[in-house]
């Protein structure tokens, strides 16, 4: 079995969780977000950052996290499974999670728009659930994304009743041009009577590239305050 993956990146510090992190970048991903700042994770596009594509099998990458294990251990940072979506590799993470060293955090960035078969194997695998929902109305993630979310709320509550609340982070964005304050209340509102849990909410970046195809499209405005530079080095997740 192996990962395919688009890039390693080690000794990351507060951008994935706690403590000190390797990312480990998958190819692939279901949805189309008009902020993507991994659009290369889409198969054919090319690489990210000029990294040449890398099969791993999961105890050769082992052997890279292995190389960070003190950092680990001592901040209580540890793999980071990203991408793209990671989730539609979830068996090969599984396998690596297996040969994880006791004590590393294991934590995954994901969309959750998959179908359960690619979920189920995580379950008990990971510390925590890192969960960007975009938002709970579907024409809005539809319009974002370019695909509907009816796996995403199904997912998240099959996962209610069997991952713990405090190893579930759900991540809740104000993406501009797309949706509103009162939506974002809205998703905040779902999620608080639905899954008991109180999402993150913050700003997607957008890029300025990004933004003038967007604004060429849509015909929206986009608050000043939320436009970065092409040098910025923040991605959107
Ligand atoms: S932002 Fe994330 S979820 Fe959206 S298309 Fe890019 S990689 Fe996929």
């Amino acid at each position: 079995m192996i990962g395919d993956i688009m890039a390693v990146s080690r000794l990351r510090m507060a951008t994935d969780g706690k403590g000190i992190s390797t990312l480990v970048a998958f190819f692939g991903c279901p949805l189309h977000c008009k902020y993507c700042a991994n659009e290369c994770c889409h198969e054919g596009i090319g690489s990210l950052l000029g990294t040449p594509r890398v099969a791993y099998k999961p105890e050769e990458l082992i052997k890279v996290l292995r190389k960070d294990e003190i950092y680990y251990l001592m901040t209580g940072g540890g793999v980071v499974f990203g991408g793209g979506e990671p989730l539609l590799q979830s068996a090969f993470i599984h396998e690596v999670c297996k040969l994880a060293v006791p004590g590393w955090k294991k934590r995954i960035e994901t969309s959750l728009n998959v179908p359960w078969s690619c979920v189920e194997p995580l379950l008990y695998d990971l510390d925590e659930w890192i969960i960007d929902v975009k938002d709970i109305n579907n024409t809005i993630y539809n319009k974002y994304t370019g695909m509907d979310n009816e796996n995403v709320l199904r997912n998240l509550l099959a996962m209610r009743d069997i991952v713990p609340l405090e190893k579930m982070h759900i991540r809740i964005p104000y993406i501009a041009g797309f949706n509103t304050p009162d939506d974002v209340e809205k998703s905040v509102e779902w999620l608080r009577d639905t899954l008991y849990v109180e999402p993150e909410v913050f700003s997607y970046q957008v890029f300025s590239h990004m933004a003038k195809e967007e604004k060429k499209e849509s015909k929206l405005e986009i608050p000043k305050f939320l436009m970065k530079t092409d040098k910025d080095s923040e991605q959107v997740p």
